[in-house]
């Protein structure tokens, strides 16, 4: 999946492969200029409680809304930002965009932003993820980060000195899309994390016999047992609802609930709906 999306991302600047390189250079420049004119823009997915169908929390999901191509998603983009290291610079704009429009929101419930491994290896990133705190005045257990297993394949005393040091400031940290790695068990027992969230392959799949749901169930067990909580991610069906919740997973997101709505609706979604009071702080 990883290389289809770089293939895309390269088809949406590069008419043909020779050119791969300088058009690299020239989409790093174009999401440079991007930035500046504040192109990138964040979406947001609501979180529900599983048991209380209460909202807890939203995710963050970047779009760049280039002036020709339209809105672009993130698999068009990240990929090539992280390659060129532009990733720092936009993971940091989305890190202080989230932070602050989440402090505006009516309701103190959470926020949910994706970090990039690259980002990881960058020495500034709890600064950054401080700064985003600091200036907007958001409780820091409203703050979930969400790393996938990329993050943890490098097996360096550094990265658990950074995920120990994010956490020390209060955050929250999510494993994302997990059982897609080739480790993901042993970097559990490496890793405490607040919570994971199962990747939408394994929901697509469930139907009660099938050996998916086995796994997803093991999953929970263990997650249970490290005091973890689970998010099942991708739910499109009331089948997959009623799976999460005769599993006893904690929360639920997807398609059946919300897509990913502008930072601009998110006050008036609220409005209509209950939230979990301390959902954010309850880890
Ligand atoms: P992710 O973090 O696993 O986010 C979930 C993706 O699944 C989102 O796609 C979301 O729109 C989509 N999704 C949610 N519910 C459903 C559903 O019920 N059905 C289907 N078919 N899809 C659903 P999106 O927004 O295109 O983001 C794709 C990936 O791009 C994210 O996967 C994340 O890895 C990455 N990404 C997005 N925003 C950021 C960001 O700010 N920074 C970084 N580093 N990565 C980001
Ligand atoms: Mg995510
Ligand atoms: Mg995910
Ligand atoms: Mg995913």
């Amino acid at each position: 999946e990883a290389k289809q999306e770089s293939v895309s991302a390269y088809r949406l600047f590069t008419p043909s492969l020779r050119q791969t390189r300088e058009s690299a250079a020239a989409a790093e420049v174009q999401m440079k200029r991007g930035l500046d004119r504040d192109e990138f823009e964040l979406h947001y997915q609501p979180i529900y409680g599983t048991k209380s169908g209460a909202i807890r929390s939203f995710e963050a999901l970047v779009r760049w809304n280039h002036p020709e191509r339209g809105l672009v998603p993130p698999s068009e983009f990240i990929p090539l930002a992280e390659t060129s290291g532009f990733i720092v610079q936009l993971g940091r704009r989305v890190l202080r965009d989230a932070c602050r429009a989440a402090a505006d929101w009516p309701k103190p419930i959470g926020v949910a932003v994706n970090l990039s491994a690259v980002q990881f290896k960058d020495l500034r990133l709890v600064h950054h993820v401080r700064e985003a705190i600091e200036e907007s005045g958001l409780a820091p257990g409203r703050l979930d980060l969400e790393i996938t297993e990329s993050v943890l394949l490098e097996h360096s005393p550094r990265l658990l000195k950074t995920i120990e040091e994010l956490r020390a400031l209060g955050v929250r940290i999510t494993m994302d899309d997990f059982g897609t790695g080739f480790s993901s068990l042993n970097n559990l027992r490496r890793i405490r994390f607040d919570r994971i969230k199962i990747d939408r392959c394994f929901t697509r799949e469930l139907t009660a016999e099938d050996s998916d749901a086995e796994i997803v169930r093991t999953i929970v067990r263990l997650s249970r047992t490290l005091k973890m909580e689970t998010v099942l991610e991708g739910v499109e069906t009331e089948h997959q609802l009623e799976f999460a919740r005769s599993e006893g997973m904690t929360e639920v997101q997807g398609f059946l609930y919300a897509k990913p709505m502008r930072a601009s609706e998110i006050a008036g979604y609220l409005d209509q709906r209950r939230i979990e009071p301390d959902a954010a702080l309850s880890a």
